[in-house]
């Protein structure tokens, strides 16, 4: 029998505010352990939590840049469970209603394009951090990520294999990194998914049973993992065994998943609506308010820069990946007005620079107006495409433009016909036995003598200049 597998995630980001969700208190990560708590975050009888605007301003935002519908009215509730990294005892979601409802997102696949709904997103509080000690049987619990915003985006189970989620999740997270409301870091845990996962006969409506995947830090790994758990079900279920419901962590090293509870249900959590927090109510001024701040995202940015620069679906995906990459690709087509030209160095030597230094674009010390300067010169004829390999690895070095640069080295391509034409007369007498051999129709020797006019002048000089001039005296009798 064949099967199909179905996938459904459920992502969380953390958003970008400065303080958290109901409280005051930091939302800096790396400080010290239970240095950024207060009555409220610590959960200490009495206190009462209050709404941080921004965060719900964020979650509108990500809300309307994947097509949801934004709920008038939306409360907070309960979620109950014990867990030490939690000390009131119940995490503050939202559940009946959420804050928006029905989207969607368009992701490439090899089928080409498919859109992934979007069941909800709603707003809750992230939970403390246990620390475990490797050489003691205890843990300690570091509660400064306790109150801290986060967003839950739960997808619809449209997705059919490993790369499609893999693709989803780049999406969701592009977006997020786009809008600047979450940093994206899956190391750090600003951005995590649960991966639900059930397998059913080709051609079946009905979903199978499925299963939850945590503990996945990367796309790649969240790839792994549901690549094993398919094979994991196929094979119970072509050995006439039941998937059991459950929720299963990705073990990396092992890369496998393993059992690690079986699955709660809704009711199990005894959600109900918190009496601490008045409803939300989210009304048109402020709906177009938020709409204000939503900036160019990056798939229509993509279908831009096809249209406008001109450039292949390619290099425009590269030059979208961020918002910095992409304003820099802009400001560099400004100075020179060569779009293709443009592209090309800054996704070749520029992001090789970029990259070798784990940089970051808008801390790169080749500023867009010097790269694009530096094509200026290339295009004018001042210095050859060879000589500017070799501007640009100074000028990434110094930091100088490329005017400066060349000025000191003296780095002026020769585009004089007389100064060349002496030069190459010098070459051609200094290399008789190829002269004679070039004559006699040994037509590869050109290059020879391409090459050694090239060494003569240090690579300065005009390359179609010179294989015309050279041209003209070989062929001379
Ligand atoms: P819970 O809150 O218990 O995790 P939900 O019903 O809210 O459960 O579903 C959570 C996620 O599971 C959603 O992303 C949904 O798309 C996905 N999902 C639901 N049923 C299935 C299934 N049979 N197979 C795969 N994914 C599923
Ligand atoms: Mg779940
Ligand atoms: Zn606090």
């Amino acid at each position: 029998m064949e099967y199909e597998p179905v996938i459904g995630l459920e992502v969380h980001a953390q958003l970008l505010t400065k303080s958290k969700i109901f409280c005051g208190c930091s939302t800096e990560f790396g400080a010290m352990p239970n240095s950024h708590t207060c009555p409220v975050c610590l959960g200490l009888p009495g206190v009462l939590p209050v709404l941080n605007k921004k965060v719900v301003e964020y979650a509108m935002k990500m809300a309307m840049a994947t097509h949801c519908r934004i709920n008038e009215m939306s409360s907070f509730a309960r979620k109950n469970y014990f867990y030490p990294d939690l000390p009131k005892g119940y995490q503050i979601t939202q559940y009946a209603l959420p804050l928006a409802e029905g989207g969607y997102v368009d992701v490439e696949t090899e089928a080409g394009r498919k859109r992934i709904g979007l069941t909800r997103i709603h707003m809750e509080e992230d939970a403390g951090k246990l620390v475990h000690d490797e050489h003691l049987p205890s843990s300690y619990v570091d509660l400064n990520r306790t109150g801290v915003p986060l967003i839950e985006i739960v997808g619809e189970p449209d997705i059919r294999s490993a790369e499609e989620a893999a693709a989803y999740l780049r999406r969701l997270h592009e977006i997020l990194v786009y809008l600047e409301i979450c940093d994206g870091n899956m190391e750090e845990g600003s951005f995590r998914c649960d991966a639900n996962v059930s397998l059913r006969p080709k051609g079946q409506e009905i979903f199978g049973i499925r299963t939850e995947l945590k503990n996945m830090n990367s796309f790649r790994n969240v790839q792994r993992a549901l690549d094993y758990e398919i094979k994991r079900q196929e094979y119970i279920l072509e050995s006439g065994g039941e998937v059991v419901q459950e929720t299963r962590l990705w073990d990396d090293t092992q890369g496998v998943t393993l059992p690690m509870r079986s699955k709660e249900e809704a009711h199990d959590y005894r959600y109900f609506p918190d009496p601490d927090l008045v409803s939300i109510r989210v009304d048109e001024t402020w709906i177009r308010e938020v709409e204000g701040t939503i900036p160019e995202l990056p798939l229509e940015k993509r279908e831009r820069f096809i249209r406008e620069y001109e450039i292949p679906p390619y290099d425009a995906g590269i030059l979208t990946t961020s918002k910095a990459l992409a304003e820099y690709y802009e400001d560099v087509v400004k100075v020179c007005g060569k779009p293709k030209i443009a592209a090309n160095w800054v996704m070749g030597d520029l992001l090789r620079f970029v990259n070798e230094d784990r940089g970051d674009i808008r801390t790169c010390s080749i500023s867009a107006v010097s790269l694009g300067d530096m094509i200026n010169l290339i295009e004018e004829g001042t210095i050859s495409g060879k000589m500017a390999k070799d501007l640009i690895q100074d000028m990434y070095e110094t930091g100088k433009p490329p005017r400066a640069i060349i000025e000191e080295k003296g780095l002026v391509q020769i585009t004089d016909e007389d100064a060349l034409t002496g030069i190459i007369v010098d070459v051609i007498r200094a290399n008789p036995t190829q002269l004679a051999q070039y004559r006699s129709g040994k037509d590869k020797l050109f290059g020879y003598f391409v090459g050694q006019v090239m060494k003569a002048t240090q690579g300065k000089a005009n390359p179609q200049l010179i294989n015309e001039l050279l041209k003209k005296k070989l062929d001379q009798a």
